[in-house]
């Protein structure tokens, strides 16, 4: 055996010990992506960051979110082996830039990009208080409360409910195949971003999903932007009533240790969410110290 398959081998053997033979030859196999098709027309991608839908139609492509500009181009190269059609729009459910910095990757190929309106103001303040403005490919088209438009055999609507995980966030249904991005509206069984400083609100957070429940059915289809591993990022209406009563059950638990008089340091050390076991993992803070800050500015 000569030194470099003695390497190799090594390095084969130890990548079996450790991660096992299996899971060891799937990674050097398989593409950091899954894609999963809904129907024949509507598939989720994801990589890294925020669920990113994609719609086929004899008219174009039609992309929710865009990920980050590192693995957008994973998603485009994946479209293009499977579809010959042009991308017709890219849509952004909101403006965090596991959902929008990717944007740039589509520069070229997309000419018409869509968002809520504070969506946009949110990408241009973190942009310029980022410095990175040159990063940005920008929303062109905004919308207020409500947006439609048809694609082959499906109809886009795009719907505001009020603030939420920002106050800029889109629910994107697809009305023919009764398909629903969520965006970061439902983390689903994950402890939440609630992005104050854009206008995040968790109380109107539970209005905007109750309007979601009465506007969806019950055989509505829902994508979420995040979902806790072993959870699908992809569900019903039961995972939007679960996350909401999760909402209410921060805010009761943090009301109700203020009224006991404890500090903010001393909340921010709760390790579950009572009402709400099956929350596990980190970023429990994060929601903690936004309902603080809602119930002492109330
Ligand atoms: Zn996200
Ligand atoms: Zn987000």
């Amino acid at each position: 055996m000569n030194r470099r398959s003695f390497l190799q081998n090594s390095a084969l053997t130890f990548g079996a010990l450790t991660f096992g033979h299996k899971n060891f030859l799937k990674l050097l196999i398989e593409d950091p992506w899954k894609i999963n098709m809904l129907t024949d027309e509507i598939g989720v991608f994801t990589e890294r960051g925020g669920t990113i839908a994609f719609h086929f139609s004899k008219e174009g492509i039609t992309v929710i979110d865009a990920q980050f500009p590192d693995t957008a181009p994973h998603l485009i190269a994946e479209l293009k082996k499977r579809n010959d059609k042009p991308f017709r729009l890219l849509i952004n459910t909101h403006h965090h830039m596991d959902h929008t910095s990717g944007n740039i990757a589509f520069k070229d190929i997309v000419t018409r990009v869509l968002a809520h309106e504070n969506s946009l103001i949110n990408q241009k303040n973190v942009a310029v208080a980022q410095k990175i403005e040159d990063k940005q490919f920008y929303p062109n088209e905004t919308f207020g409360t409500v947006w439609t438009e048809h694609a082959g055999k499906e109809k886009f609507s795009l719907h505001y409910f009020g603030a939420g995980h920002t106050n800029g966030d889109a629910m994107i249904h697809l009305e023919h195949a009764n398909i629903v991005h969520m965006g970061d509206l439902v983390f689903n069984r994950r402890h939440p971003f609630v992005d104050r400083s854009a206008g995040a609100n968790i109380q109107s957070w539970m209005n905007v999903l109750d309007a979601a429940m009465k506007k969806f059915s019950n055989k509505t289809k829902f994508i979420y932007g995040h979902a806790e591993t072993g959870y699908e990022v992809t569900g019903h209406k039961d995972d939007l009533q679960i996350f909401h009563d999760y909402l209410g059950n921060v805010l009761k638990f943090v009301g109700d240790e203020i009224k006991s008089g404890k500090t903010k340091e001393e909340i921010l050390k709760t390790t579950q969410i009572p009402g709400s076991p099956e929350w596990k993992g980190d970023g429990i803070q994060r929601p903690l110290q936004a309902a603080f800050e809602e119930l002492s500015a109330a």
